[in-house]
């Protein structure tokens, strides 16, 4: 039964008490109502023969069948009386009216006994003996009708019989059971229809918030519920209501403060990988040529060395030193100086390949590393790039060369092995008279 649904349960628990007890007044008013018409039937039958009997005491002494006859003819009169018969005392009918069941001896002694016997087709027969000079009032006491001691002694005249038709109290009892019974249907009808009615009234409002909590479940927050149960119902209703709306405006909040703190964490991101790209570039540049630094060349240098280690690529650098560069901080001071040092930077960052990097070795001295390039392209390319700074007329300074000490990558040199290889080379280049390219390759 736990696992019936909750409006059976209701039902049941509601009807099965009315049902049985309905069905139990039925009962006991059918029995009550049924046993009270009989009784009454019965109690006028006695009713009527035992003031028949004294009646018919003269007729039946003197033998007067007229008087006799009158007499049944006026008990006739009486409602359900079938037939009416007086007899002598050996029970020869002496006067009849109606149309009697039969009677033998047997029921003229029981009818003495004042029991009640059955006739044809349901009647009952009431019998009572007519003693002379005796009335019958006084010698059987109504209900029990068992002579007494006295009127065993008396002289019995005969018996009066009446016979009661059972078919009016039948009917009556038929109209009673089906009143009882209709009462009873009417009766359990409206408890079911107000079982029904309470349970509808439970179940329904349940259904609602159930239907509610399910919807909750899969997120529909936004969902509401009627309330209008009424009462402690409809408090809960709209508890779940309120709930809901709590539920919903926080989620909402949530939701945008989510949202704020995606678009905060995006916009920080940003800024750090700005930042970030600011403190590389910063930290892997030269402040005054804003070419690569020291660091960064370092850098490429033994990446580069790594890929020739790994993949068998070459790769060839060269050393750039400004000529007799002191003698122009002396003669037009260090501001020009750092103007000659950009100029240069810019020359050389404006003619090498753009696979190629250029940086700032330190004071006046740059590197170039010329990658998956061989030292006679470059030589080459060196050479390009002296004429290119030979050929500058630098503003107040007029016309600056500058020295190349050119190498290529050795396997298994060390990078230290190839900047000293580059550094002679350099060193040869100066000392064969300036703005020269000198290289050696191993
Ligand atoms: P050489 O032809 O033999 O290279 O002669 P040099 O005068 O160029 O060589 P040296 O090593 O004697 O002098 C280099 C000068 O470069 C000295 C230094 O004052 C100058 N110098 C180094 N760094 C900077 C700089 O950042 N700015 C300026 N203006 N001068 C610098
Ligand atoms: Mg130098
Ligand atoms: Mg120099």
């Amino acid at each position: 039964m736990k696992n019936w649904p909750l409006a059976h349960r209701i039902l049941l628990l509601a009807l099965a008490p009315v049902w049985i007890i309905s069905v139990l007044l039925v009962l006991l008013v059918v029995i009550v109502g049924i046993t009270e018409i009989d009784g009454a039937l019965k109690a006028r039958g006695v009713v009527i023969t035992r003031q028949l009997a004294p009646a018919s005491e003269y007729g039946a002494f003197s033998g007067n069948r007229e008087v006799l006859q009158a007499l049944t003819q006026s008990v006739m009169k009486e409602d359900d009386a079938k037939a009416v018969i007086i007899t002598d005392a050996n029970n020869k009918i002496l006067a009849v009216s109606g149309k009697p069941s039969k009677i033998s001896p047997e029921l003229a002694n029981a009818a003495d006994n004042g029991k009640v016997i059955k006739g044809e087709h349901g009647s009952l027969i009431f019998g009572a003996p007519i003693y002379q000079g005796k009335s019958t009032n006084e010698a059987f006491d109504l209900f029990d009708r068992v002579p007494n001691e006295d009127s065993s002694k008396l002289k019995l005249l005969g018996h009066v019989y009446l016979e009661l038709s059972a078919e009016a109290s039948r009917q009556s009892k038929n109209v009673f059971v089906t009143i009882s019974i209709l009462i009873g249907l009417v009766g359990t009808a409206c408890a079911s229809v107000l079982a029904m009615r309470m349970s509808r009234d439970l179940t329904l409002p349940l259904s609602r918030l159930l239907v509610g909590v399910h919807l909750m479940e899969k997120g529909e927050l936004g969902t509401r519920i009627e309330a209008s149960s009424g009462g402690e119902l409809q408090e809960l209703e709209a508890g779940f209501n309120q709930m809901a709306e709590k539920l919903e405006a926080s989620h909402k909040s949530m939701m945008e403060v989510n949202a704020n703190l995606e678009s905060l964490v995006i916009a920080r991101t940003h800024e750090l990988e700005m930042r970030n790209h600011d403190l590389e570039l910063l930290s892997s540049t030269d402040r005054l040529t804003n070419l690569h630094n020291r660091l960064k060349l370092e850098k490429i240098l033994e990446e580069e060395h790594q890929r020739s280690l790994r993949y068998g690529t070459f790769f060839s650098i060269a050393i750039v030193d400004i000529d007799k560069f002191k003698q122009v901080n002396d003669t037009f001071g260090h501001q020009t100086g750092d103007k000659v040092l950009v100029g240069i930077a810019s020359i050389l960052q404006n003619h090498v390949r753009s696979m190629d990097a250029v940086g700032r070795w330190g004071g006046e001295e740059f590197l170039i590393i010329f990658r998956e390039t061989n030292i006679h392209a470059a030589v080459a390319i060196a050479e390009k790039l002296r004429c290119a700074i030979a050929n500058h007329e630098f503003e107040q300074v007029g016309v600056k060369t500058a020295s190349f000490g050119v190498t290529t990558y050795q396997h298994p040199d060390g990078i230290n092995e190839m900047m000293i290889r580059a550094d002679n080379a350099l060193y040869y280049a100066k000392k064969s008279g300036r703005n020269r390219v000198e290289y050696k390759a191993d």
